[in-house]
């Protein structure tokens, strides 16, 4: 696009965002130009809680989870933005389904900010999804959230580390072995990351079975470390 152009199609969109009245995504109420009213920005809870730093689901004094240490998964640490409920369960919905890549910003500035706070990862890769999902669905949530991480914190992203073999549609229901067996083969990856240390960034983590497959590859390729960065994740492994 020309420079005239862009400065066209800003000035048009800056006269629109003017005239027509904003309403918080969550509660509809009307905002002053921006995505969230001021009673919801403030509602959005962060993942403050004391937590398994393997796993992050709630332990009491943040040691690490029973569930880790009995079967310590293929990642070594967590890193969750927001604990999946409300109202960052609709925010991530509204994002990911309805297609609202201006709540980008709200999902992902979180997490950036809790990351600033740990070792920098040598590479920043989002979730893959499946290449049958992502036409239906025109984008990847993940790597829609990882890019602007990547550029605050200078860190490189790679959007096609691994590639997405399989979709793994249900994991809820499932027992933990057969969570595992599910995801199995569902990832790919022929580099060499030998020594590397990687974040993997995903939106939501539930069970934990596909990062920890993910996780799972990218050390048989050389990883020596597995960083699981999501903007929520569920209290409780369901
Ligand atoms: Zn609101
Ligand atoms: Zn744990």
């Amino acid at each position: 696009m020309s420079n005239l152009s862009a400065y066209i199609l800003n000035g048009c969109t800056k006269i629109v965002h003017t005239i027509l009245p904003h309403h918080c995504a969550l509660c509809g109420a009307g905002t002053l130009n921006r995505l969230l009213c001021t009673a919801c920005d403030a509602d959005l809870s962060h993942y403050l809680a004391p937590a398994c730093p393997v796993c992050a689901l709630p332990t009491p004094s943040g040691q690490v989870c029973g569930a880790c240490l009995q079967h310590p998964p293929a990642f070594d640490r967590t890193l969750a933005a927001f604990s999946y409920h409300f109202p960052i369960d609709r925010l991530l919905h509204a994002f990911k389904y309805s297609g609202n890549l201006a709540l980008t910003e709200i999902l992902a500035k979180p997490l950036a900010q809790l990351a600033a706070h740990h070792p920098k990862p040598d590479l920043l890769m989002p979730m893959p999804l499946h290449p049958g999902r992502l036409k239906e669905r025109g984008f990847n949530q993940s790597l829609e959230i990882a890019k602007p991480i990547s550029r605050w914190l200078g860190i490189p992203l790679t959007a096609d580390l691994c590639q997405r073999m399989r979709d793994t549609p249900t994991q809820a229901g499932l027992k933990w072995k057969e969570r595992r067996r599910n995801v199995r083969g569902a990832f790919t990856c022929d580099l060499d990351l030998t020594g590397k240390t990687i974040a993997v960034l995903d939106d939501v983590m539930t069970t934990g079975a596909t990062l920890n497959e993910i996780s799972r590859i990218l050390k048989s390729q050389g990883a020596s470390e597995v960083c699981a960065w999501v903007v929520a994740r569920t209290p409780h492994q369901s």
